[in-house]
């Protein structure tokens, strides 16, 4: 995930990034940000996702359709500015 404020890649698992407070920021500006899911990525990702669980199936049987979810959420993971205001 890029941060928008220094455009630097924050990883999803990056500690700054996964302690419970309310407040994210940046590991390397220290910005406020937030995660959402993008839906728009989360659209483009579907299909795929639908033909990968299919393709999982028989590996990972009654999983492949969680698994693909689970990944396409990841993958739909952006980070946005938070308003000072707030
Ligand atoms: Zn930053």
């Amino acid at each position: 995930m890029k941060c928008p404020h220094c455009k630097r890649s924050v990883g999803l698992f990056d500690r700054a990034l996964n302690d419970f407070k309310n407040q994210k920021r940046c590991p390397y500006c220290g910005g406020k940000v937030a995660i959402y899911i993008s839906l728009k990525i989360l659209a483009l990702l579907a299909i795929p996702a639908v033909l990968v669980a299919i393709k999982l199936h028989p590996k990972f049987g009654i999983f492949a359709p969680g698994l693909a979810a689970l990944v396409v959420a990841a993958l739909s993971m952006r980070l946005k500015p938070v308003s000072k205001g707030k």
